[in-house]
Formats: structure tokens, C-alpha cells, sequence
């Protein structure tokens, strides 16, 4: 997998394709591995040989990347409807054909209780052979049109696959979305409350990261949303959920694992985020680095899931008043005591 990522890098390098911020997404989209019809075609596009081209990247980023969500999801319910509307169709026809053929047969076994001359059974035979064939041809058809049927709707299971995971995925880093985090957290809590293991959460935040969007642009403060993202990603493990909060902000839930644990966590992410130079790809300009603030705090039985959303980020909020790049844990937090407010908003 890594092997075929870092052949599409270098292919990408070697190329025709310009450095356009679409043909990045594709090729990050296929280094994180997440949408597998885009893997297969690419890995079968580089084992045929074919140098890629940027029309070949276009035709690609359209199919699999451009076209938004809630469309897709329309044209596979369109596609479902459609698709129930014939297999219905095709019934009602075998259906009638069948009440016809049972009909006949009645008919037939009504007159088989006569005396018949040899002519009339004559008659009689051919007229339920004739019957026969229809219910046969009827049935025959019936079996394609159900065959065909059962090839689309394994083809429609899996696009709504696809479209199911890309609506908890965050479109521009690929990490887990809010939502997806949201189910997370409840889940991890759940599960924290059965088995009475630890849980933790990580909150960062990039610092500075507006005057870092002012003075290199949007695109590139984006690319830099990317690799904290992947940082992130690539620093936890197993049952670990990594998320995009919001904006500049990211998120890690780590089930059974306690303060001390997920500090370290935190902290070697915090050094991987600091130790990256950042090189502007298209133009190779020095970017220099960017650092994170982090809030560390641990579940406490019983409480909700934004009360330790809230706990850890309080820590972060602490974090960068001491001057940012840092981790802080609800240990290191002095205990502050709550000061009665006198003027009330609600919020
Ligand atoms: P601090 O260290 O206190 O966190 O400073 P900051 O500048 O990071 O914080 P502030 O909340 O003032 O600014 C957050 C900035 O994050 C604002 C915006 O430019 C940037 N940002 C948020 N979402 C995105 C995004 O999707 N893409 C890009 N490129 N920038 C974003
Ligand atoms: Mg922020
Ligand atoms: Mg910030």
C-alpha cells in the first residue's frame, strides 16, 4: 500500500501532471487508502504502465472526488427506486402468467374428467404444452431480469458503502468529522462505563495558524491542515478515533488508556507536528514550522461527554496562555475555584 503511495508521488513528480491542489487530493485521497474503487483504478492504471496524464487525473478527481455527496446520494436512491420498481414489474408479470398456468390447468384437469375423444386430447395436449411454454419462457425471464438485478444491487451496496463512509469522513483532511466523532466519544463512554477502564481525550489546536493563512494563503494553510491530520492519525493506534474538531482545531479519543498515557501520546505528536519543515511543493519555498497546543484530560464516571470536552479544553486554553507548542494535562491545571457570576448570559 505504502509502496504503491510513494509510487504515486513519484509518478506525480516525474509526470506531466501539474502540482494542482485536485490532483493532490487524489493522490493523498489514495495514499490514505479510504476510498478503495479510486485504489483499485490507480493501482491498475500504474500496473499497466501508462504514464498518467493530467486529462487521466481530471477524468479521475470528477468521478471519485468531485461531485458532492448529497448528489451522489440522490443518484443511488434514484437508482434504488428505479431498480425495486422493476424487480417488482418483473414479478407481477410472472405472477399473472403463473394464475394464467393454473387457470389452464384447472381447465385441463376439469376436462380430463369427461370422456374425450382422441382428437379433443389431442387438442387438450397441445393447448397445456402451449401453456407450459409460456410459463417456461415467462420464468426464463423472470430469472434474468432477477439476475440482473442482484449484479446492480450488490453495485448499489456498495457505492451507498462509499457514500456512507465519506459522510463521516471530513472532505478536506479525510480524517473522521465532527459527527463521526460525536458517535464516538458517546460509544467510548459507554464502553469506558461497562468495563471501568480509562479513557481520555486530546484536544489541539494549531498555533497562530491565521497569521500562518495570511501570509501564505488559504491552499497552503490547507495542505498544513492535511499533514497535522495525518500526524495525528499516524501517532495513535487500534481502537484510537482521530478527528477534525473544527477549523484549525483536531481531537483524539483513546479508549482504555489513562492520563499518563494519553499524555505521551500527546506529546510525541506535538514533537512530530514541530519537527516537520514545511517545503511549499510547487514552488519549493521554505515555509518553516508550525507548532500545536494540546489539552489532555480523562473521563470521570458518571460525567456527559461535553463536560470532558470542555475539562480538556480548559487544558488548551492553558496550553497556549503559557505560551503555546505544549501540552497540558487537568493534573497540571490549578484548581480554580468557580467564581459566582453575577452577570448571567445564556449560551
Ligand atoms: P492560536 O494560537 O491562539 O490558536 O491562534 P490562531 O491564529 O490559530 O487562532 P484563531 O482562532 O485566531 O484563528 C484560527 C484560524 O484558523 C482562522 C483561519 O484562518 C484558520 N482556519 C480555520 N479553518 C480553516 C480551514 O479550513 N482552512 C484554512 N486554510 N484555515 C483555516
Ligand atoms: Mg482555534
Ligand atoms: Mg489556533
Amino acid at each position: 500500500m505504502l509502496g504503491y503511495a510513494n509510487a504515486a508521488f513519484d509518478m506525480l513528480k516525474r509526470s506531466e501532471i501539474p502540482p494542482y491542489p485536485p490532483f493532490y487530493e487524489l493522490l493523498y485521497t489514495y495514499a490514505t487508502g479510504i476510498n478503495p474503487s479510486l485504489n483499485n483504478r490507480i493501482n491498475a492504471i500504474f500496473r499497466s504502465g501508462i504514464p498518467p496524464s493530467a486529462d487521466l487525473a481530471e477524468t479521475l478527481y470528477n468521478e471519485f472526488l468531485k461531485s458532492d455527496l448529497n448528489e451522489r446520494m440522490s443518484s443511488v436512491s434514484a437508482r434504488m427506486h428505479a431498480r425495486i420498481s422493476a424487480v417488482n414489474e418483473a414479478i407481477d408479470g410472472a405472477m399473472v402468467t403463473a394464475s394464467a398456468y393454473s387457470g389452464a390447468l384447472q381447465a385441463a384437469s376439469d376436462d380430463l374428467e369427461e370422456d374425450l375423444e382422441p382428437q379433443a386430447m389431442r387438442t387438450l395436449s397441445l393447448r397445456l404444452l402451449a401453456e407450459t411454454h409460456r410459463m417456461q419462457e415467462t420464468n426464463r425471464q423472470l430469472e434474468v431480469k432477477l439476475e440482473a438485478s442482484r449484479e446492480d444491487i450488490a453495485a448499489l451496496q456498495r457505492d451507498l458503502d462509499d457514500v456512507r463512509r465519506e459522510s463521516m469522513l471530513d472532505p478536506l483532511t479525510k480524517i473522521a468529522n465532527r459527527k463521526s466523532f460525536d458517535e464516538g466519544l458517546a460509544d467510548a463512554i459507554d464502553d469506558a462505563r461497562r468495563s471501568g477502564e480509562p479513557l481520555c481525550l486530546i484536544l489541539l489546536d494549531i498555533d497562530l495558524f491565521k497569521s500562518f493563512n495570511d501570509t501564505y494563503g488559504h491552499q497552503t494553510g490547507d495542505q498544513v491542515l492535511r499533514l497535522v491530520a495525518m500526524t495525528l492519525k499516524s501517532n495513535i493506534k487500534g481502537k484510537d478515533l482521530a478527528a477534525r474538531y473544527g477549523g484549525e482545531e483536531f481531537v483524539a479519543i483513546l479508549p482504555s488508556t489513562d492520563l499518563r498515557g494519553a499524555l505521551i501520546v500527546a506529546e510525541n505528536v506535538r514533537k512530530a507536528i514541530q519537527a516537520k519543515e514545511l517545503l511549499k511543493r510547487s514552488t519549493n519555498e521554505r515555509l518553516g514550522r508550525i507548532s500545536a497546543s494540546f489539552g489532555v484530560a480523562q473521563y470521570r464516571p458518571a460525567e456527559a461527554a461535553a463536560t470532558l470536552i470542555e475539562r480538556a479544553d480548559r487544558c488548551l486554553y492553558a496550553a497556549k496562555h503559557a505560551g503555546r507548542n505544549r501540552v497540558v494535562a487537568e493534573s497540571e491545571l490549578v484548581e480554580i475555584e468557580e467564581v459566582p457570576a453575577k452577570d448571567i448570559s445564556m449560551v
